[in-house]
């Protein structure tokens, strides 16, 4: 019997199909374990998502048609900045809080010349949900970065289908391009 609703021919096939979309992890920081790795995007690519108690895990805010209620739960802003994970050895996205890209004058900012810089990501205290810093340092080493990476792409995989172009009062004087 097929899997296929309606579907005569089974899909053969020798080998695992490539993935439709690249899939690159996200990182958070946990208390003493701090992220490290050279920015690989010219800037962070930022998103408004809410928390789906049922799915236990953030979905991407639709904006327009959204069944969230707004004003209880208004869409909670993250950033994602495409680094090298030198320990890991390939490209992983680092989600910085929207605390922590407001007390960075880079990020707050939305600086757009961020590749090759040095991001550190901490998580200060003992708590799971404590408080994140991220530093942003120049290196001063041609290291070979690779190609920046489709960040939006990869997000709307993660987090399931095309949000709007964000027009949140707490995305405001981040480049979105
Ligand atoms: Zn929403």
């Amino acid at each position: 019997m097929s899997i296929h609703a309606g579907g005569e021919t089974p899909f053969w096939s020798r080998t695992p199909p490539p993935r439709p979309v690249k899939f690159y992890p996200i990182l958070r920081p946990k208390p003493n374990v701090s992220i490290k790795g050279h920015i690989v995007n010219p800037f962070i690519e930022g998103v408004g998502l809410h928390w789906s108690p049922s799915l236990e895990r953030n979905l991407a805010c639709p904006g327009e048609g959204c069944k969230e209620d707004h004003v209880k739960r208004p869409p909670r802003w993250y950033g994602y900045l495409a680094i090298m994970d030198r320990g890991l050895g390939k490209i992983v996205l680092a989600e910085i809080t929207y605390q922590a890209a407001k007390d960075n004058p880079l990020l707050d900012k939305g600086q757009d010349s961020l590749r090759g810089l040095v991001l550190t990501l901490k998580r200060y205290g003992n708590a799971k949900r404590g408080r994140v810093r991220a530093e942003i340092e120049p290196f001063h080493r041609d290291l070979g970065l690779p190609p920046a990476i489709d960040v939006r792409k990869a997000l709307v995989h993660i987090f399931g289908f095309e949000p709007p172009a964000m027009e949140l009062p707490q995305t405001e004087g981040v480049n979105h391009v």
